[in-house]
């Protein structure tokens, strides 16, 4: 996995299962990203009872690309999120998955299978469950893709699982119960369970709060890792996280009472006065 360069027809081709026909039940070429976006929100506004959570929120994510959203508690960053997934109806505003896929037109499981994954800040393994069959049943979770649980696992499902222990290295830990791995260890395993479904676009909310330093840049290192066989918007409170993820050059999205207050490199965006203001500086 991790000697993947991003071509847009091979993401093509891993989002919706050319090899082993793992989930989607998309067909090829359903996201169109051949004006480079993966992801497009245009005004998105949300309120609860008057309250703007989101207040005419514009971002575009391109394909690929792996962007990271910080901003103040309340600024809006999961609702964005609820937003995408379908979980949270906007008053108004446009959400786009590439250049032709409505998302505010389509409910949570259909947004799930057209290849957009979510990472919630909770670890959500089946912890009675060795690691090996928590990839096993992501793998399986959409489409029935085996009859029963006992059914043989061909030699292309199990050389995917394999891959993804290596990746999210936890190969020394297949056979045990995920309920006995290490916080740092689950949020891996997780991000190894939304990978089985090869998702174009992966969601992830806080995925280092709670982490030991060490877990932090080992999870640093997966998502570096996996640049560019999907595309990722990562929200996270930690600087140095953001640091190692968004490198120089990398763009960083603040947002702030619903909308975005800055965009730029990491730098550009921590000198920025108005974010001095609204987040860094309190
Ligand atoms: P963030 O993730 O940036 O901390 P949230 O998106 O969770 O921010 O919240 C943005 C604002 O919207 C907060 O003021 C929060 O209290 C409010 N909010 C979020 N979800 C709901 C909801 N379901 N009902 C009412 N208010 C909500
Ligand atoms: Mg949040």
């Amino acid at each position: 996995m991790s000697d993947y360069v991003y071509d847009a027809d091979a993401i093509d081709e891993r989002a919706f299962g050319g090899d082993a026909g793992m989930g989607h039940v998309a067909t090829p070429g359903e996201i169109d990203i051949s004006h480079g976006t993966i992801l497009y929100l245009d005004d998105v506004t949300v309120s609860f009872d008057g309250f703007r959570a989101l207040n005419k929120l514009s971002l575009a994510i391109d394909a690929g690309e792996l962007r990271c959203i910080i901003g103040p508690n309340g600024a809006g960053k999961t609702t964005m999120m609820d937003v995408i997934t379908g979980k949270t109806e906007p008053d108004s505003g446009k959400v786009f998955l590439g250049q032709t896929i409505d998302l505010t037109r389509m409910n949570e499981p259909e947004i799930a299978r057209i290849g957009i994954g979510r990472k919630f800040q909770k670890p959500t393994v089946f912890e009675q469950h060795p690691v090996w069959e928590n990839l096993e049943l992501a793998m399986k979770t959409d489409k029935g893709w085996f009859a029963s649980l006992r059914a043989r696992l061909d030699r292309a499902a199990q050389a995917r699982i394999e891959e993804t222990l290596a990746l999210i290295r936890l190969e020394g830990e297949a056979r045990r119960p995920a309920g006995e791995l290490s916080h740092g260890q689950k949020q891996r395993l997780e991000i190894g369970m939304l990978l089985m479904q090869q998702p174009a676009l992966l969601l992830l909310d806080e995925p280092a709060a709670g982490m030991t330093d060490d877990e932090t840049m080992q999870l640093a290192d997966l998502l570096n890792h996996l640049r560019g066989t999907c595309s990722m918007m990562v929200v996270e409170h930690d600087m140095e996280f953001v640091a190692a993820l968004a490198g120089e050059a990398g763009m960083v999205t603040v947002m702030a009472e619903g909308s975005v207050l800055a965009h730029g490199t990491l730098d550009t965006v921590k000198n920025d006065p108005n974010v001095i203001e609204s987040y860094l500086g309190r």
